[in-house]
């Protein structure tokens, strides 16, 4: 660690949040320029329009999206439309702030005049996303897939993907929304920081019970039932490198600035969080990527009011040491020299 900055040049350069150092003139840096900024909502939602507008079935598992301010008109008309040529669509919306986490700022509404325009639309853009109303319940609650997805390089184009993720349960009994379940945070936000605020959290020592899981353990429940988990996999990865494919030629942009070709520099890698939902029909739908997912290995506990004490987390640690161990072993400059 430096917290006062670095002297001798390192193989592998681990950075907190971002890219920031342009004083690197060799090795690699475990972020890359403009990441951050191409996976916030807004930006994220423009790139894969790009590719949704180009090969509308190929982009299909990213939810119908509009960016606010500028395309509420457009929100406005288009359900208008939808709803004028199929009466029966009842559809539900979730508006997310740009930049958020954590679930913070995020709300449901049924009619795109329920969007709350008080000031914070104009000061704060956000994305507006069809709901998506029937996803894969287990144990009757929703949940949804954190993947850990490696971008070795840009050019060539190298991703690998963790065979083991994260699967965060909602804490309420899942209904599709009425304007009376709305606001209920606990039935349809998956959330670990906001659902760890309901009593009915479960901390589990085992992977496969409780409010966080293993994603293996889901999907060996999957199989069990007899769902096709080969076809759930290739999906999933299709989606990955897809998401991937539709932030490149920006994220070159940035490389280029950054590091330009020619002039020593490092080279860049990066561990990405994919929020994944899973439809009940099996289909993964993107939600949102992390360019700076959690790696902690612990919660926190209440022992008595207001004394909190750090314990281990053991489905933490089982997915995210494996995913460090493994992006280590694939960046080893030794392997590269080999
Ligand atoms: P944040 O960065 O604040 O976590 P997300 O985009 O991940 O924002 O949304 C928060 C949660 O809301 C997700 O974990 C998921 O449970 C739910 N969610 C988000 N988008 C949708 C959607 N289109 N349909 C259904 N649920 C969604």
């Amino acid at each position: 660690q430096y917290p006062f900055g670095r002297r001798l040049p390192c193989d592998i350069y681990w950075h907190g949040v971002s890219f920031h150092d342009n004083n690197i003139f060799s090795g690699q840096v475990n972020k890359f320029p403009g990441m951050t900024e191409m996976v916030r909502k807004v930006t994220l939602s423009r790139a894969v329009r790009t590719m949704q507008d180009l090969f509308p079935l190929e982009y299909n598992f990213y939810p119908r999206s509009w960016i606010l301010p500028e395309e509420l008109p457009l929100f406005v008309d288009e359900v208008r439309m939808m709803k004028d040529s199929d009466p029966s669509w009842k559809p539900t919306f979730i508006v997310k702030p740009d930049g958020g986490c954590q679930g913070d700022g995020i709300y449901l509404i049924k009619d795109p005049s329920d969007i709350r325009q008080t000031g914070s639309i104009q000061s704060r853009p956000a994305v507006v996303q069809e709901y998506i109303c029937k996803p894969l319940l287990v144990d009757k609650l929703k949940f949804d897939i954190r993947l850990y997805v490696l971008l070795k390089s840009l050019e060539p184009l190298e991703i690998y993907i963790a065979k083991d993720g994260l699967s965060r349960f909602c804490t309420e009994p899942y209904q599709e929304p009425t304007l009376k379940n709305l606001h209920q945070v606990f039935m349809h936000l998956t959330n670990y920081s906001l659902n760890i605020h309901s009593g009915n959290f479960i901390h589990s020592d085992s992977v496969n019970t409780g409010s966080k899981r293993t994603f293996s353990s889901i999907l060996c429940r999957l199989s069990s039932r007899g769902a096709d988990v080969k076809k759930l996999w290739s999906d999933i990865i299709s989606l990955v490198i897809k998401t991937i494919i539709a932030l490149t030629p920006e994220l070159k942009v940035y490389y280029q600035s950054d590091i330009p070709a020619g002039k020593p520099g490092p080279t860049c890698f990066q561990i990405l969080g994919f929020d994944i939902l899973l439809m009940k029909n099996l289909k993964p739908m993107l939600l949102e990527v992390n360019a700076n997912p959690s790696m902690r290995i612990e919660h926190e506990q209440e022992l008595s009011p207001g004394v909190f004490e750090n314990v281990p987390s053991p489905v933490d640690e089982e997915v995210k040491v494996a995913v460090i161990r493994d992006t280590l072993r694939l960046m080893d400059p030794q392997n590269k020299k080999r």
